[in-house]
């Protein structure tokens, strides 16, 4: 396969990928269609996703994670959302926005206080950037924090937090210089079992059901100056470097979403009879068949190219925001192709909740909207491109 010889997969590669896929098959595809349906959020899972080091693969040991590269981090989410994109989500989210974010940016004691317990699994991360008033547009945001001393006094409601109903720490951004918009706003890591944090009702989703979402209140929450992430006014910079790596993960959900609608397709076209022939044999079917898989290929080379460039700009300081939104772009609207046709290619059965293809045209809708939508997506890949040229 075209992975093997232009990326350097190696056996340890291999390892964490086998792993990830025997896991998923056995222990996540089985209960994936029940905890869609009911929405609940599927702790036993998530645990031993998280004693398995799933939870935080691209930390180093010291810190709780399985210190392995982004490649890995990839190949494991690819296999994990293959079987259900919402442990995916709730891992993406844990992985990149949450311990990425404090691995790069966080002192030593914020490090051993936040990051050892989210990357080794024991505690859930969440990420909170949008608002009700403010999403691809950060610099509105409306919630405040205000500096008293030793410590900051946070007020308002955040909202669409993956992982909130049950997340133990969360990074926050909020705004300590308004009238800066975006230059005003300041990261923070927030503990959910201190007074002054609500956490509000659940989002009923279309798709991911088992990734639990929910709005989050502040009021006159204290939160100590030493749990701040960064400088005040830093705040803008990190969400976005988070968003970069998060942005690949997003990219590997899609490419997993779509190997399961492509695979599920293809089983389906092999077997399933009309005009007294197997349906792949229609030319009509075949092609579907052939741009699904030529896509995927297309998006698997965007994504691990952008690991790739990920994980080289840990020595050089290079940016790979191109890389990662170019990858992000392509691999969510690849997604949204291959579950819709898939849907088509199984005919009536494709509406139907007995099979999972239905599941993968809900969930693939999401890849095209959070961390940034396709339109974002295109902003920033056209603006960096002017940049670069
Ligand atoms: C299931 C789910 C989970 C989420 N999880 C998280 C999370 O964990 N943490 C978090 O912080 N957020 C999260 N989000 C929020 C998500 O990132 C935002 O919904 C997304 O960034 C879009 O923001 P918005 O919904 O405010 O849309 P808007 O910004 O209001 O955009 C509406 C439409 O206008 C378009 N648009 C906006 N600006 C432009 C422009 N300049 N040019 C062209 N078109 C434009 C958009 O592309 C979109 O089509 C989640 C959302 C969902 C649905």
């Amino acid at each position: 396969m075209t992975d093997q010889f232009l990326f350097p997969i190696t056996e340890e590669h291999e390892m964490i990928r086998l792993a990830a896929r025997d896991f998923a098959q056995k222990e996540i595809a089985p209960v994936a269609a029940e905890f869609d349906e009911s929405g609940e959020f599927p702790s036993k899972t998530i645990k031993k996703m998280g004693e398995m080091g799933f939870m935080g693969i691209e930390i180093p040991e010291e810190y709780g994670g399985a210190g392995m590269d982004t490649l890995a981090y990839v190949l494991a989410l690819e296999e994990i959302c293959k079987a259900d994109a919402a442990h995916g989500t709730i891992m993406s989210v844990n992985n990149s926005l949450f311990c990425y974010g404090i691995l790069r940016f966080g002192s030593e004691e914020v490090k051993q206080k936040f990051l050892v317990p989210v990357a080794s699994g024991e505690k859930i991360g969440a990420y909170s950037l949008t608002e009700p008033m403010s999403g691809s547009d950060a610099g509105t945001m409306r919630s405040r924090a205000v500096r008293e001393g030793d410590h900051y006094k946070i007020n308002g409601r955040k909202s669409w937090v993956t992982s909130a109903p049950v997340a133990d720490m969360i990074l926050l951004f909020t705004m300590t210089e308004p009238e800066k918009k975006h230059r005003g706003i300041t990261a923070f890591l927030i503990e959910t079992d201190k007074p002054g944090f609500t956490r509000g009702k659940k989002e009923p989703k279309l798709g991911i059901r088992a990734s639990a979402t929910s709005e989050i209140v502040f009021e006159d929450y204290c939160v100590p100056v030493e749990n701040r992430l960064g400088e005040e006014g830093e705040g803008f910079k990190i969400a976005m470097a988070v968003l970069d790596a998060g942005r690949i993960g997003i990219a590997a959900q899609a490419l997993g979403i779509s190997e399961a609608a492509y695979q599920a397709s293809l089983s389906y076209a092999r077997e399933r009879e009309a005009f007294g022939q197997k349906i792949g044999q229609f030319e009509g079917i075949a092609f579907k068949l052939a741009d699904m898989k030529t896509r995927i290929e297309a998006a698997r080379l965007l994504t691990y190219n952008a690991a790739m460039a990920k994980e080289r700009s840990k020595t050089t300081g290079e940016r790979y925001s191109l890389e990662a939104s170019m990858a992000k772009l392509f691999a969510s609207e690849t997604a949204m192709f291959c579950a819709h046709e898939a849907v088509q290619i199984h005919g009536g059965m494709g509406y139907s909740k007995e099979l999972p293809v239905e599941r993968y045209f809900r969930d693939a809708k999401i890849t095209e909207i959070y961390e940034g939508t396709s339109e974002i997506q295109r902003l920033l890949i056209s603006r960096l491109e002017t940049e670069l040229r």
